[in-house]
C-alpha cells in the first residue's frame, strides 16, 4: 500500500499539524511520501513520523488550489497511491476535494481518529454527533483534523527530493504576506485563552493575554468580539471562525452559544469563567467558575505565576 500525505510546510519549523498528518499516514500501514510545496526546512526530519520520502515543488510559493492538485495527482499517480492524506487547514481544504473529484476517489473531511474496522470517524451537525464513514473506492482522500492524534517522534530520516514535473503557470501571485499575530498559532496551540462580550472592551484584553502568556497559550475570542473589532478575526473560533481541539480551553465571559461551540467543544478540558451561573457554556465544561471575571482573572494569573516560579 502507498500513501502520499500532502502537507503545508513553509515557514521557520515544521506545523505539528503536518507532523500529525504524517504520523497518520504511517500508522495506516504501507510506505508513505509526503508531498509539499515552496521552502519548508528540515524535511527529511519528516522521517522520524514515518514518511520515506519527501517531494517538494520549491517553484510553487503560494496556496493555487489548481497547481497544487496537479502537484498531488502527479504524484498520487506515479507512486500508485490508493491514499492520499490532507491537513484538515486553509491548504488541505483547497486541494482534498479538487484531487478526490479528479482521482476518482471517495473523500472523508475532518477524519479524527485512525481507522476503525476500516470506517474512518468524523464529527457532523457542527461537533454534536460522530459519524464513522466506510470509503468503497478504490483511491481514498481523507483530511486529518489538528490535534487529532499524539505525534509519532521515530529516529527516521526521509529523503527529500525536488519535484520537476510541470505544473504550468500559477493563476495566483502574491503581493505581501503580513503574519497574523505572533505567539503560538491557534490551530495549533495546546492550550487557548479564550473571551467574549462578557470582557466589557477591548482595553481590558491585558488580562486575557497575560494568562495566556503565562500558561503558554494562544487567545482566541467570540465573533461579536471579533465583529466589534475589539480583537482580530484570525482569534474567532466557532462554526463561523477557527475549528480548534486544544488539551485546555479557558473560556471567559463566553455565554456558549451552539455556534462558539461547534468551533471548540472538541478540546479536551474546557474550563469556563462566567458570572451568570445559568450561562450554556457550564453545561459543555469540565470544570466551572461562577464569578466576575475581574475578580476571578487577576487571581488565575496570580496562581499561573506561583505555578511557573516553582518549575
Ligand atoms: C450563523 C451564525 C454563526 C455564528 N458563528 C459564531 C462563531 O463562529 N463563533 C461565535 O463565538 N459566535 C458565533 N455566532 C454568534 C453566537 O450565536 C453568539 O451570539 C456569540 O457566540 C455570543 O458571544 P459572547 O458569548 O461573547 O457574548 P454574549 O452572548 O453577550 O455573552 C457574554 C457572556 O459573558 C458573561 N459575562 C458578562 N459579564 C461578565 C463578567 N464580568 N464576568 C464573567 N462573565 C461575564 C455573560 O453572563 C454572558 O454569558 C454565530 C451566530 C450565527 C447566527
Amino acid at each position: 500500500m502507498s500513501t502520499i500525505v500532502f502537507i503545508d510546510t513553509r515557514g521557520e519549523k515544521l506545523p505539528k499539524a503536518a507532523q500529525e498528518a504524517v504520523t497518520f499516514a504511517s500508522q495506516l500501514g504501507g510506505t508513505v511520501t509526503a508531498v509539499t510545496f515552496g521552502d519548508g526546512k528540515a524535511l527529511e526530519s519528516l522521517g522520524a513520523q514515518g514518511a520515506s520520502k519527501v517531494i517538494v515543488a520549491r517553484n510553487v510559493k503560494t496556496v493555487d488550489g489548481q497547481q497544487l492538485t496537479k502537484l498531488v495527482c502527479d504524484i498520487a499517480q506515479k507512486e500508485n497511491a490508493t491514499t492520499i492524506v490532507c491537513v484538515n487547514d486553509a491548504t488541505g481544504k483547497a486541494v482534498s476535494p479538487r484531487v478526490a473529484a479528479r482521482l476518482k476517489a471517495g473523500h472523508v473531511a475532518g477524519v479524527t481518529a485512525l481507522p476503525d474496522g476500516g470506517l474512518f470517524r468524523r464529527n457532523v451537525f457542527s461537533g454534536k454527533a460522530r459519524a464513522w464513514v466506510e470509503v468503497t473506492s478504490a483511491v481514498k482522500v481523507l483530511s486529518l483534523s489538528p490535534n487529532s492524534i499524539p505525534l509519532a517522534k521515530g529516529e527516521g530520516t526521509a529523503t527529500v527530493e525536488d519535484y520537476s514535473g510541470d505544473l504550468g503557470t500559477a493563476r495566483i501571485t502574491v503581493k505581501e504576506l503580513r503574519k497574523a499575530g505572533s505567539g503560538v498559532p491557534l490551530p495549533e496551540a495546546e492550550r487557548v485563552v479564550s473571551a467574549g462580550r462578557g470582557m466589557k472592551g477591548p482595553e481590558k484584553w491585558g488580562g486575557v493575554e497575560e494568562l495566556a502568556t503565562l500558561l503558554n497559550a494562544a487567545t482566541a475570542c467570540s465573533r461579536p468580539v471579533a465583529d466589534m473589532h475589539w480583537r482580530p478575526h484570525h482569534e474567532h473560533v466557532g462554526q463561523t471562525g477557527v475549528a480548534i481541539r486544544p488539551n485546555l480551553y479557558i473560556a471567559i465571559g463566553i455565554s456558549g452559544a451552539i455556534q462558539h461551540l461547534a468551533g471548540v467543544n472538541q478540546s479536551k478540558v474546557i474550563c469556563v469563567i462566567n458570572n451568570d451561573p445559568e450561562a450554556p457554556f457550564f453545561k459543555a465544561a469540565d470544570y466551572g467558575i461562577v464569578g466576575d471575571a475581574f475578580e476571578v482573572l487577576p487571581k488565575l494569573i496570580e496562581a499561573a505565576k506561583k505555578l511557573n516560579a516553582e518549575r
